[in-house]
């Protein structure tokens, strides 16, 4: 068969059978490089506060809450799932790293979730511990969690990181434990719980080795901004990748396009992973002037595709910043292609090539067949940093991941022939608003469930600042003169703010297939024609 392997070196990969957690395995990375002083290092800055805390006080936190853990909750066993609802701060990457030492599943949500959808997640992963800012643990399920749930900025939990006298913590982990479960709607509208294993993470951790960029040895110390939120899988895997380098990071609490210049300019960042619509702002506002931002070296963009445009026109005012493209799927734990050097950076539009031991197959998605380069089809992956499943759901998984390994990303693209990936369009039901995911069937149910609305489809609708944005074509019930304003009224009352609907359109009847799929290319057509013609 036809099927695109890595160009990358192979990286090695620890024998599956060996006891490690990926915490283990971070440290054994980031202890490996004979020049890291966990003292004189900072792991983490606060950006608005400058806070710092070194890699030394990381790692005694990180012993400290383990063996905490372990003390207070003696029934929390391996593989049991704790649910984190929390903005971005400084506690987030010692839990995680903490829960993830002693084989606690880590489920990291958005803190912006309704309650309902919250209840949603939690019946999908069934989490027996909750750890929560004092702020949103009040919209968490009372009474699901049998082991409580932990106030992370409360003095108990404090107490927890600074226990002098704790030793013990570290239990033995196998890399087939599940490691996290974060959520995605996958390539069909209900969400799902995708179970990532730690060995999972550890092979993807091991593929950013591979690359060329953080191994010069000229380089200033990389210090990284993430303005990514920490639940998603870029962050989650980014923040992995970093401190296995031993990286700086600078964490933002809450998200300001102009905090976070100032951070630039302040801890002299090098180094920013972001999505499409920050490359966006960054090529295009006014305020960018106004900040001494040459210490940046190399953006990172990916979860949602990034236009030639936007990235030439970056790169024409940022000439000394790589601006590197990369694909990833929370199913494949984080980034599977990237670039590469000046060089490859310059192949503008393209996602990348494949990371390390990771290969890939153009799919036909009529007939199954794999494709050749240059040829457009379904993209499939395969390798050991994709995910074990979807919890709980055989079927979903098995339409998912075939018996061979493959996955099907609902992508649809092609390679050219020295192997960039170029991401044409999305095959499944997607929607991504600032690279956060948008499940249309969520918001028809919940436009459905307006009695003035008889039927109703949701589609992206292309916007420049944000990528896309869900559109709704409604259908009204007879007699009814409801509005686009009260529909979108109504639906925000019930989504997080990300999925709120910001375009409607009328329409006399949804178009479908005779087996009642809704015909969104159609939609998507028809949304974009009549916005041509205004
Ligand atoms: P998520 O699980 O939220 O990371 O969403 C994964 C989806 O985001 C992919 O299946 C793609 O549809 C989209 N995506 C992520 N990175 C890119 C990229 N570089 N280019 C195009 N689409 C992307």
């Amino acid at each position: 068969t036809k099927t695109f392997q890595s160009l990358r070196s192979p990286a090695t990969l620890p024998p599956p059978s060996q006891p490690l957690s990926i915490t283990d395995y971070t440290l054994s990375l980031l202890r490996s490089n004979p020049t890291f002083s966990p003292a004189t290092t900072p792991f983490l800055i606060d950006s608005a506060t400058g806070h710092r805390l070194s890699y030394s006080d990381f790692l005694r936190q990180l012993q400290s809450l383990s063996a905490a853990l372990v003390t207070k909750f003696p029934s929390l066993a391996k593989n049991q799932v704790a649910l984190i609802v929390s903005p971005t701060s400084f506690h987030i990457p010692v839990l995680y790293f903490s829960l993830l030492s002693i084989g606690v599943t880590v489920s990291p949500v958005n803190p912006i979730s309704t309650e309902s959808e919250l209840s949603d997640l939690v019946r999908l992963s069934n989490p027996v511990i909750a750890f929560a800012t004092a702020s949103v643990a009040s919209k968490l399920p009372s009474s699901s969690f049998p082991l409580g749930t932990i106030i992370i900025d409360s003095p108990q939990f404090l107490s927890m990181l600074q226990n002098p006298r704790s030793s013990f913590g570290f239990r033995e982990v196998k890399q087939s434990d599940t490691a996290g479960i974060l959520y995605s709607s996958g390539t069909t509208g209900k969400i799902k719980g995708v179970e990532l294993s730690h060995r999972n993470f550890i092979a993807i951790t091991s593929a950013s080795h591979q690359d060329k960029f953080v191994k010069d040895e000229n380089a200033p110390h990389p210090v990284s901004l993430f303005p990514l939120p920490l639940f998603h899988v870029f962050g989650f895997f980014m923040l992995i990748r970093a401190a296995s380098f031993g990286e700086t990071l600078v964490l933002m609490e809450r998200f300001d396009f102009e905090n976070m210049l100032m951070a630039v300019e302040k801890y002299k960042v090098t180094y920013m992973p972001v999505s499409p619509p920050l490359v966006v702002a960054m090529a295009k506002s006014d305020v960018v002037r106004k900040y001494d931002l040459s210490s940046l070296v190399l953006i990172g963009s990916g979860g949602a595709p990034l236009g030639k445009e936007v990235a030439k026109s970056f790169t024409a005012r940022f000439p000394n910043v790589e601006i590197v493209q990369g694909f990833g799927m929370t199913e494949t734990g984080g980034g599977i292609t990237g670039m590469n050097g000046p060089d490859e950076c310059q192949r503008y539009g393209s996602a990348g090539r494949l990371a390390a031991n990771i290969e890939a197959k153009i799919v036909d998605p009529e007939t199954g067949e794999a494709l050749s380069p240059m040829q457009q089809g379904e993209l499939w992956l395969r390798g050991p940093m994709i995910m074990k499943g979807y919890v709980g759901d055989k079927e979903a998984t098995a339409a998912t991941l075939d018996s061979e390994g493959w996955l099907k990303t609902g992508d649809l693209g092609y390679f050219d022939s020295d192997g960039f990936l170029y991401i044409v369009d999305r095959l499944k039901e997607l929607i991504k608003y600032k690279a956060y995911q948008v499940a249309p069937a969520e918001l028809e149910r919940y436009l459905q469930s307006i009695p003035q609305v008889a039927d109703a489809a949701v589609i992206p609708y292309p916007d420049e600042a944000a990528g896309q944005i869900p559109m709704a074509y409604v259908v009204r019930r007879d007699g009814s003169n409801i509005n686009e304003a009260e529909i979108m009224e109504i639906i925000a009352k019930q989504v997080s703010p990300y999925k709120r609907i910001r375009r409607v359109a009328f329409i006399k009847a949804i178009p479908k297939t005779p087996a009642g799929k809704i015909l969104r290319r159609e939609l998507v057509k028809h949304a974009t024609a009549s916005a041509g013609s205004k």
